[in-house]
């Protein structure tokens, strides 16, 4: 069975919209503090209740040179740390796997390409709303990883361009 959720957490914010900022110097406006202690969590709050054998995450390269918690170091402590916390998560050895930590982004979209992800229907913006709104860091890191990888985005196709 395939399940697909979404989590809203209103209370996170993002160190762009934190008024002192000072302790955030070096990170992207962003960067949502101690988010993926929080993230992994949640994700193994819903694999030990489906009883899963992995917890995929997507991190890159690229977040590897940014982020304290995307780091392996955070990820070896955070697994010791899920199987001292649920017996089931133990006995069932549930690992996280992060396939994608050596790859730039623009390495993960030509991958994601080659094994026919409909990348129409990513999303990449952190704004709310309907469409990217092409402005965000999301946004701007979307469009530099495919015009490296050389490839169309099809969500910037304009309705003219696409093909019959
Ligand atoms: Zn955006």
């Amino acid at each position: 069975m395939v399940e697909h959720r979404i989590v809203a957490i209103p209370e996170l914010r993002e160190a762009g919209d934190i008024e002192e900022k000072g302790r955030f110097q070096g990170l992207p406006r962003t960067y949502i503090p101690n988010r993926n202690m929080i993230f992994y969590s949640m994700a193994a709050s819903y694999a030990e209740e489906a009883g899963s054998d992995y917890i995929i995450g997507g991190h890159n390269a690229e977040d590897l040179n940014v982020f304290a918690d995307a780091q392996p170091e955070f990820f070896r402590n955070f697994q010791t740390t899920l199987w001292s916390a649920s017996k089931f998560l133990r006995n069932t050895r549930t690992t996280i796997l992060r396939p994608l930590q050596h790859m730039s982004k623009s390495e993960v979209v030509a991958r994601a390409l080659r094994l026919g992800v409909p990348l129409g229907l990513t999303w990449s913006c952190h704004k709310e709303g309907n469409t990217h709104c092409w402005e965000c860091e999301g946004c701007k890191g979307r469009i530099s990883a495919f015009r490296l990888a050389r490839i169309e985005d099809p969500l910037r196709i304009v309705p003219s361009q696409k093909k019959v």
